[in-house]
C-alpha cells in the first residue's frame, strides 16, 4: 500500500528534512501546530509504535531525544510535546510509525483535555485489570 512517508524517506515525495542517518529521518511536518513541528519516523516502515522492533525504536527515541533538544534550541523554544498518535480514535492519520515533536511557547496554547475521577475501589480495578495482562504478557518484555 503506498505510504507517504516511506516516499519521502525513498525521496519521491518532497519533504523539509532536518535529518538523516542510517535508520531514522526527521521532517518538518507540512500541517504544524507550532512553527517548526517536527515528526521523527524509522525508515523502515512499520505501522504503529507496537509493531517497531526494539532495536529500531531505541534509535528513534535517541533520535527523537537529540532532534527535540536541537529544535528546542535553534527556536528558542520554553518548551516541547512529544506525541505519537497511535490508532483511528488516537488521532493517527499516516500508518507509518512516527514521533511528533511540537515547539512549545510561552501562552501559546492549551492542550487538557477534562479529567475523570476515579469512583471508590474503582482505582485498584484498573490496575488489577492491567495488571492481569502485564503477568500474562511480561514474557515477551525484553527489559
Ligand atoms: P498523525 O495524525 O498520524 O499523528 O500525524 C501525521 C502527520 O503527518 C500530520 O500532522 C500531518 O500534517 C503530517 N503529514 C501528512 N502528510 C504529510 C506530507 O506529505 N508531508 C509532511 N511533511 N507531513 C505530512
Ligand atoms: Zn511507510
Amino acid at each position: 500500500m503506498e505510504c507517504i512517508f516511506c516516499n519521502i524517506k525513498d525521496k519521491k515525495a518532497e519533504a523539509e528534512i532536518i535529518f538523516e542517518d542510517e535508520h531514522v529521518l526527521a521532517f518538518l511536518d507540512i500541517q504544524p501546530v507550532n512553527y517548526g513541528h517536527t515528526l521523527v519516523i524509522p525508515k523502515k516502515h512499520y505501522d504503529n509504535f507496537l509493531t517497531v522492533p526494539k532495536d529500531e525504536l531505541d534509535k528513534l527515541i535517541h533520535a527523537t531525544q537529540f532532534i527535540a533538544g536541537v529544535v528546542k534550541r535553534s527556536l528558542k523554544a520554553d518548551g516541547f510535546n512529544i506525541i505519537s498518535n497511535n490508532g483511528h480514535t488516537a488521532g493517527q492519520s499516516v500508518y507509518h510509525f512516527h514521533m511528533h515533536i511540537i515547539p512549545r511557547f510561552h501562552n501559546d496554547f492549551t492542550i487538557k483535555p477534562m479529567v475523570k475521577a476515579y469512583a471508590s475501589g474503582a482505582l485498584r480495578e484498573y490496575g488489577e485489570q492491567i495488571r492481569s495482562l502485564i503477568s500474562k504478557y511480561k514474557d515477551i518484555y525484553i527489559g
